[in-house]
């Protein structure tokens, strides 16, 4: 994989607007505005290839992307914005649904959570739609940037705890400004998608 060729397919709302292809698609599952779209730009070293915004609550779709004919990112409408209307919400929940629990192509999810916060409820719902579907997925506590070192250890014990995670769950800090984690979210794509 060289990231020579990586390029934007296409927006969806329903499986009719997907794209057919037979690439392993890898989601990016997080609440709106946690980073998900810097997460995809770092790891394919572009400032603005997916579309980043600090307005939560942006990304209404689900938004496809290609990486070198080897796989495809998938950013899931991001959930948990408090100051939309209950249709709205209900609306982004049953686009997420509907395409984890139907989508051949899914190979796995990368689950990013705020490395500042404990999660959230609807992070836990999250990941415990994962288990269920017994998908394989990473969690990803990113902004880790914005941690002091001294808060690194009792951060991580946040999130697994709010998360109840196993102590062999793939976990990973990351941050979109300094690279850090990206050899760890390498190592999780190529592994479920070889
Ligand atoms: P999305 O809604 O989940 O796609 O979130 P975005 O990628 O648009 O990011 C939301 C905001 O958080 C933007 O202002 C980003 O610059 C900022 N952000 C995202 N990742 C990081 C990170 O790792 N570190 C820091 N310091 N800011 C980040």
């Amino acid at each position: 994989m060289n990231l020579n060729n990586v390029k934007y397919l296409c927006s969806a709302t329903s499986p009719a607007d997907y794209p057919r292809h037979n690439l392993p698609e890898i989601a990016l599952a997080g609440r709106s505005n946690v980073g998900k779209s810097s997460l995809i730009n770092q790891m394919v070293n572009r400032n603005r290839f997916a579309h980043t915004s600090s307005k939560p609550g942006k990304t209404q779709t689900l938004n496809f992307y290609n990486i070198d004919n080897i796989f495809s990112f998938v950013d899931l409408p991001g959930y948990g914005f408090a100051r939309v209307p209950d249709e709205v919400k209900d609306k982004w929940s049953e686009m997420i649904e509907e395409y984890l629990f139907h989508r051949s192509n899914l190979a796995g999810v990368i689950l990013i959570v705020d490395a500042r916060h404990e999660p959230t409820d609807d992070d836990l719902m999250m990941y415990e739609w994962l288990l269920e579907m017994q998908l394989p997925h990473l969690v990803v506590g990113t902004k880790v940037d914005k941690l002091s070192n001294s808060q690194l250890k009792p951060n991580r014990k946040q999130i697994f705890d709010k998360l109840r995670l196993e102590p062999q769950t793939p976990f990973t800090y990351f941050s979109a400004e300094e690279g850090t984690g990206k050899n760890e979210v390498w190592s999780f794509i190529k592994e479920i998608t070889s």
